[in-house]
């Protein structure tokens, strides 16, 4: 409301230095809970800026990296140009890949399986890169995940950014979902070897209670995008522009026009301060654990993707995919859609129904609430005969969606 009421319209610093300071100031707020390196920060080295969306972080990114490369190379080396992602990876990247112009086929999906807890092999990407050189192509970007939107696996970073490294590959981190859990000490190794990476992005607008839209992303060359994505027409010429000491995020962004989204994320911040948030954060894992347990122990339902991470319970807490012994299929209402999960189909040799909540993060989470719902729900899926399930994000909600 703040925001909208407002009305600012900050695309450079000149138009807004509170909106842009104070959106400087909230990302390497966020940052620091994350436990950033300061390379990744204002305050150190590098810089972050809040996007609309992962979509909009990737497509930056990714046309920084193209840039980047393709001055070295020449421009019409475009079509050799590779990106690697696990198979698990989110559309996003995909459509990303599209939108700067790099073709389709030169997206490397990398299969994941059951042994690598759907994560992707080190082993897997080295050979794809090596693959591709001998092939004449030039591997550009890795896109790895911290907490698949499938089954919330967590790619190794560390092992992957030695061989980004090593091969020179732009490494951007999507920690969409998951990175939010990450401000709690327990949860913070899913991010450890970030240093290697060269961008990093979380949607605070998922599990950190900010409200739609509101994605951070951090870089540790702000000039890679700026020298992508900068406008330099006359009108919008200042002595702070070219005083060089201020941030104008027209220039890290695709759009020219911006709004003080910091404002939110501030208020959020500010609101319910770091302990608070961690509550939040750990309130859901538990509540996670209790729907596994209760899944567990009912005949007629199989985990079929076993919570191997802490994470994987509190953040995709969903990620549970049960499989019901029934057969036919429907959908419930809008929430549902279908999901291609290639091992999870195989092994469930069924097509998978993927729920997914409305809200996020609502209030009234509570054991009780999540024990009738899972009751409520087990109910629904043999009437209605599912056959799989699988279960996505925020179960409360969900479940109180369809109780209603
Ligand atoms: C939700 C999600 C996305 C897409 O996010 P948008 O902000 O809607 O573009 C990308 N990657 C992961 C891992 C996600 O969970």
């Amino acid at each position: 409301m703040l925001c909208s009421g407002l009305n600012i319209v900050g695309f450079n610093w000149i138009s807004s230095p509170a909106a842009t300071e104070l959106e400087s100031l909230v990302i390497d707020w966020m940052g620091k809970l994350l436990k950033l390196p300061p390379s990744f920060l204002f305050s150190g080295n590098g810089g972050g800026l809040l996007h609309g969306s992962t979509c909009e972080a990737i497509v930056c990114t990714l046309a920084a990296a193209r840039d980047k490369a393709l001055k070295r190379m020449g421009w019409d080396k475009i079509s050799k140009l590779v990106v690697y992602a696990s198979d698990q990876t989110h559309a996003t990247l995909f459509k990303g890949t599209k939108i700067v112009g790099i073709p389709s086929s030169n997206i490397r999906s990398l299969p994941t399986s059951f042994l690598s807890e759907f994560s992707l092999p080190p082993q897997t990407l080295q050979e794809a890169i090596e693959n591709d050189i001998k092939s004449g192509f030039y591997p550009l970007f890795l896109c790895a995940t911290v907490g698949t939107t499938a089954c919330g696996a967590v790619d190794p970073i560390l092992e992957l950014g030695e061989i980004a490294t090593k091969y020179n590959l732009w490494f951007h981190i999507d920690a969409a979902y998951a990175g939010s859990a990450c401000i709690c000490p327990e949860f913070r190794h899913y991010l450890d070897g970030v240093e290697l990476a060269d961008s990093i992005s979380m949607n605070p607008h998922k599990w950190l209670l900010t409200n739609m839209d509101c994605c951070c992303l951090w870089v540790k060359q702000p000039h890679s995008l700026i020298n992508s994505l900068a406008s330099d027409a006359e009108y919008l010429r200042n002595s702070a522009s070219e005083s060089n000491n201020v941030v104008d995020y027209k220039d890290w962004q695709i759009a020219l026009s911006r709004r003080f989204k910091a404002l939110k994320l501030w208020v959020v911040l500010r609101r319910h301060g770091l302990s608070n948030i961690m509550c939040h954060i750990r309130s859901d894992v538990n509540l996670a654990k209790r729907f596994e347990s209760l899944v567990g122990t009912d005949k007629r339902f199989e985990i079929v993707v076993p919570r191997s991470h802490e994470i994987a319970d509190g953040v995709n807490k969903s990620a549970q995919a049960v499989q019901a012994e029934d057969s036919g299929i429907r959908q419930i209402g809008t929430l549902a859609r279908q999901d291609t999960i290639p091992m999870i189909q195989e092994k469930a040799s069924l097509p998978i129904i993927s729920l997914q909540p409305v809200v996020a993060g609502a209030a009234k989470q509570t054991a009780h609430a999540v024990g009738q719902a899972t009751k409520t729900f087990m109910n629904i899926i043999s009437r209605e005969r599912f056959h799989g399930i699988y279960w996505y994000t925020d179960i409360v909600n969900a479940f109180s969606i369809i109780c209603d």
